[in-house]
């Protein structure tokens, strides 16, 4: 198994066992109607067809040649979805709440947290930023190691993952105040740690930081009409590039936020037939995790998707190898692929002693008598 150490971007893609993957980070989670169909075309023609929603609330495209890196590279500079430089990519790590309405905290500090960036220390590349301002968070589970967030009298604190409370702060101050705990994280050896949360397990956060919790976490978006438009969900966070573009035009979409549950927010969008999407939120397959598998990636051996989709049930997790990718934390069944078989590890992480071995995918659709 190869550990990668750093996140794949556009400007430095990885390679897979279907060409590279390259992963496109939009502002505010938002694609407008233009860049989303011009996506779902390039897709098409320089990868495999295929998109995939990941945990920070990214998009990437997979089977990209090497030789079409750059090619690519331009056509989403024309759509309006590359940073400048590598380095502003590898910067720009931030998740925001999907609900945001134009002008709000939401989007301000989106903005103006931009322009802190290259005033950030430099920090290992997984860490990330959160901008969690809503009524109450909705991001808690999702991998960030700053978090902006409000409290229960909806002030704004700024709190260090891993830490139940952070420091009161304003919109104004905000940009000042996330270098700041940055440079703290650096100052304390927090490099070695690599992430927030790993870091204060050995070292104390000064006082300063940790004097107001966030308000009470708020129950997630799932599929169905809301608001802002319609949610619709992805099988595995995968979706066919073909059958993206026909839901945009069929819905009427104006735009698309991408959550980081494997979800689509789309904008004013009309109720559809969509039958390659999730459209109840009681659909176990929402709740059933699978990563790429063989052929798709060079370190599994087996097929994983058609086996979850077979056996779909909250809790169960189809890994095509020991790295966990999809789901990189427990669950009730986690069936990991190894030399061409699966192993079975129940209540546990796809890395934890098996309680057996050497399954088939007959002996796993069979039924027991
Ligand atoms: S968990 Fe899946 S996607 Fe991740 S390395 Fe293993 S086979 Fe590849």
């Amino acid at each position: 198994m190869t550990v990668k150490g750093w996140c794949p971007g556009a400007w430095r893609p990885m390679m897979s066992g279907d060409g590279l993957i390259m992963r496109i980070r939009p502002r505010l989670g938002r694609l407008d109607r233009a860049q989303i169909l011009g996506l779902c075309a390039l897709s098409q023609s320089e990868g495999n067809g295929i998109l995939d929603l990941t945990s920070r609330a990214n998009l990437q495209m997979r089977g990209v040649q090497e030789s079409r890196h750059e090619q690519v590279l331009s056509a989403l500079f024309d759509l309006g979805l590359l940073d400048g430089t590598a380095e502003e990519e590898a910067r720009r790590n931030i998740v925001v709440t999907p609900s945001w309405e134009t002008g709000d905290l939401t989007t301000r500090l989106h903005d103006t947290l931009l322009c802190a960036l290259p005033e950030m220390p430099d920090l290992p590349a997984k860490m990330g930023i959160a901008i969690d301002t809503g009524p109450n968070p909705l991001l808690s589970d999702t991998s960030a190691d700053f978090r902006f967030e409000r409290t229960t009298a909806g002030t704004l604190i700024l709190r260090a993952d891993g830490a139940d409370k952070g420091k009161e702060i304003t919109a104004a101050n905000a940009p000042a105040a996330l270098i700041a705990l940055a440079n703290w994280f650096v100052a304390s050896d927090g490099r070695t740690a690599g992430r927030m949360s790993k870091h204060l397990k050995t070292t104390t956060l000064p006082p300063e930081w940790t004097q107001q919790p966030p308000a009470a976490t708020a129950l997630r978006v799932s599929p169905g009409p809301v608001g802002q438009g319609h949610v619709y969900g992805a099988p595995f966070g995968s979706m066919d590039a073909s059958a993206l573009a026909a839901l945009i035009q069929d819905s009427q979409a104006t735009a698309l936020r991408v959550t980081p549950w494997r979800l689509l927010l789309l904008e004013n969008a009309q109720h559809c037939d969509a039958r390659d999407f999730i459209t109840q939120a009681s659909d176990p397959l929402l709740y059933t995790h699978a990563c790429p598998g063989a052929p798709a990636c060079a370190s599994a051996t087996v097929d994983t998707r058609s086996l979850a989709r077979a056996l779909a049930k909250p809790g169960l997790h189809v890994s095509g190898c020991a790295k966990g990718c999809a789901h990189p934390r427990p669950a009730t069944t986690t069936l990991v692929g190894r030399d061409g078989a699966y192993d079975l590890v129940e209540n546990g992480h796809p890395w934890d002693a098996p309680r057996a071995t050497g399954l088939t995918a007959t002996d796993l659709l069979t039924p027991a008598s």
